[in-house]
């Protein structure tokens, strides 16, 4: 079942310790369309501007991502800065050029609004409830938001929160908006705002998946290579909610799967700059990945005597 992304869409320049890139293809629903798109249809809503390179479009709608309610106005992209030091958990944003992105009015086509899954990327509360109020009863929604909004908008955060059903987060926005140092604390105060679902992501540390029914954390996967971080959360997202929404299926068991191949498309999209890993992965590539989590975190309980 298709799913319905809203977002930035935007070109990055990015430095890390192992090279550069100058207008790279990026943006929150960029990352996750891309990641998405190996398990479903994608739906993309966001705005660029008139500077947006074609091959771009191009290269997004060769991953089958319905670019119809792209808008392309007048004006210039959203373009963002960001570099890296060897700690690749640690990024400093070099600069925030709104463009056309500040003025964002997500429309969502006619043909989009009774798409079964939605995602809100990374926007203002404002726009996240406006969009909900566009689309006809979805099946699953989804959120992301950051500490800015958390900070400034804590009333229609709280709002769009209540009437979503999952909610995905870095670990230190998890503890700032439930206002609680302690991660299982803070989840359980969020599940009580209204979603059944909360992801805290902890970049290179992994993830943890709190529902009613419990609690799932994998680690951090090793890698052979982090070249460029940038988007992994965004990638994540798209292989965690590409999954659930592909199987329709929302059980704990489900859950899990789908936390696995959230930092399947975390873990893939670091192997390479910007969106270049995320735009040609051979599918095999993603499974080989899956079964790479799986025996990194299986274990057999073998019974010894303890020593009483
Ligand atoms: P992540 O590494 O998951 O935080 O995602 C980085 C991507 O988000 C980059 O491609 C940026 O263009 C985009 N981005 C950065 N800041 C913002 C923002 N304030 N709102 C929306 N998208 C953003």
């Amino acid at each position: 079942m298709p799913i319905l992304v809203v977002g930035s869409v935007a070109l990055d320049d990015v430095e890390t310790p192992f090279g550069q890139r100058k207008g790279a293809l990026g943006g929150a629903a960029v990352y996750f369309g891309l990641a998405a798109s190996y398990f479903t249809e994608v739906q993309l809503v966001g705005v660029v501007g008139r500077d947006f390179p074609a091959g771009h479009l191009e290269l997004l709608s060769s991953r089958g991502i319905d670019l119809a309610g792209l808008q392309v106005v007048d004006g210039e992209t959203f373009r963002w800065g960001g570099k890296y030091g060897y700690d690749f958990n640690a990024r400093e944003t070099t600069f925030t050029h709104l463009g056309a992105f500040a003025g964002f009015q997500p429309q969502i086509p006619e043909r989009f609004r009774q798409t079964p899954n939605v995602f809100l990327a990374n926007i203002h509360p404002r726009l996240q409830l406006d969009v909900l109020g566009q689309v006809e009863r979805p099946q699953m929604t989804a959120l992301d938001t950051m500490n800015y909004w958390i900070e400034r908008t804590p009333e229609e955060l709280r709002e769009v929160l209540a009437r979503v059903d999952a909610l995905l987060i870095n670990d230190s926005e998890a503890r700032q908006l439930a206002s609680e140092p302690v991660l299982r604390k803070a989840a359980a105060r969020i599940l009580e705002l209204g979603p059944e679902m909360l992801v805290v992501k902890k970049g290179e540390d992994g993830a943890v998946t709190f529902s009613r029914e419990g609690i799932f954390a994998v680690p951090g996967l090793p890698l052979d290579s982090i070249i460029d971080p940038t988007g992994a959360g965004d990638s994540f997202a798209g292989g965690f909610l590409g999954y659930l929404a592909a199987s329709g299926d929302r059980s704990p068991e489900a859950l899990r799967r789908a936390t696995i191949y959230g930092s399947t498309m975390g873990s893939l999209c670091c192997e390479a700059f910007s969106t270049e890993k995320l735009v040609d992965l051979d599918p095999h590539e993603i499974e080989d990945r899956f079964q790479e989590y799986k025996r990194l975190t299986h274990f057999e309980h073998a019974p010894i005597l303890l020593n009483a």
